[in-house]
Order: structure tokens, then C-alpha cells, then sequence
């Protein structure tokens, strides 16, 4: 299952969904693994190239997902990250390789984000307050996100994107739109260059398929 061969101007296609919850509103525990394999075995029925594995202020079960996609050898390319709860509503943080705290404000927690060694991506998701809508210091925000609709974003200066925020693996499926990533590698660097220049396009579920 690849959109390889989908090429048009030279990228690659990717389907992907940025914001999504293996453990749902549960705790890490004994059968985290367990609801992230399921969550990786849903996102591949779902279509999907590439998934974000956020959970809330928790950075292992997206950890255990990059573990778990390089055991199974799965076509999925998982990026790693958590919603972090901040005192100014939540952020979305792509490709931490350790935890960041929550409860600090927004703008701290930006920065933080940013002074990492590795480099990360930061989403705004479910923009409910004006604020939010305008939030300076990150590379995308969510116009649609499923739980919570449609939040008629527009921004020209970031990325555009839609989520699930799926809560389980059955709402990655029930999700009708994606966040179609036009990269030059399947790579985080590829995802990364991507979204910075705004290749992604809000798409239904059904488009776009290579393959
Ligand atoms: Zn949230
Ligand atoms: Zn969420």
C-alpha cells in the first residue's frame, strides 16, 4: 500500500492525519500496546500514509507506535509527538524524541518546543478561541478537526490541515476528510518541507489514491 507512483509536479502523495490519540482519554498502562497496534492496523485500513501519534501529555504511546511500525515493517510512517495541554488551550507537537511538560503558557511551550535538538512541527488544533486562530510561532493549524467541526480557518502565512482527532482506532476510519502532505522524500525532513511551504491540501477521504 504506497502512493509512490503518485507524482504529480514531482512529489509524492501522502495521506496522512496529524492529530490522533492511540490511547484515547485513558492512562498508559498494560494494554497500551496493544491499543497501539490497533491503532497502527486502523490507520493502514483507514487509507493512510502517514499518522501523527499525539496523545495527551504523553509522548510514549507515539514512541511505542515508531517501535511498533519498524517490528511489523508496516507501510506507515508515524510521527511521533503529543497534544500538549498548555494554560492558553492545546498544541499539537510533531517529532519529539522526549516529552514536553504541560501547564506552562502557549508561547513558553512554543518555545521550548523550538529549542529542541530535533526539530519538530507544531500544530494549533481545534482553534476555539481568536486567539488561537491567530497564533504566530507554528506551522499549521486545523480548519476542520472531526470531533469539533469545522473552525473556518484561513491563514496564508502556515499550513491549513484537517484531523481526526480520533480518540480510537474505529474513529480514524469515521473521518471523511485528510490532510493530502505533496512531499520530495518519505521522510520527516520530506513532512517537515512539506508543511512549512504549504504543499498540504485539505482533501475527502476517498482521494488520491496511487495505488
Ligand atoms: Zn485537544
Ligand atoms: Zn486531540
Amino acid at each position: 500500500m504506497t502512493s509512490d507512483g503518485d507524482r504529480p509536479g514531482g512529489f509524492i502523495r501522502l495521506r496522512a492525519d496529524l492529530h490522533t490519540h492511540a490511547i484515547g482519554d485513558g492512562r498508559f498502562g498494560a494494554n497500551t500496546a496493544d491499543l497501539v497496534a490497533r491503532h497502527l492496523d486502523g490507520a493502514l485500513k483507514a487509507g493512510l500514509d502517514v499518522i501523527g501519534v499525539t496523545d495527551h501529555d504523553d509522548l510514549r504511546p507515539g514512541l511505542l507506535a515508531l517501535e511498533e511500525v519498524e517490528r511489523r515493517n508496516l507501510p506507515l510512517f508515524v510521527l511521533a509527538g503529543m497534544e500538549v495541554t498548555t494554560d492558553d488551550g492545546h498544541l499539537v507537537v510533531l517529532g519529539l524524541q522526549a516529552p514536553l511538560k504541560p501547564w506552562r503558557s502557549m508561547i513558553e511551550t512554543i518555545a521550548l518546543a523550538r529549542e529542541r535538538d530535533e526539530e519538530t512541527l507544531l500544530i494549533v488544533p481545534h482553534p476555539f478561541f481568536a486567539s488561537l486562530r491567530e497564533q504566530t510561532g507554528i506551522d499549521a493549524i486545523e480548519r476542520l478537526n472531526h470531533r469539533y467541526g469545522d473552525f473556518d480557518v484561513t491563514r496564508d502565512d502556515i499550513a491549513v490541515i484537517a484531523s481526526s482527532d480520533a480518540h480510537s482506532a474505529a474513529d480514524l476510519a469515521a473521518n471523511p476528510m485528510r490532510t493530502l502532505l505533496d512531499v520530495t522524500e518519505k521522510s520527516w525532513s520530506g513532512v517537515i518541507d512539506a508543511i512549512r511551504n504549504r504543499r498540504a491540501t485539505i482533501v475527502p477521504a476517498g482521494c488520491c489514491r496511487g495505488d
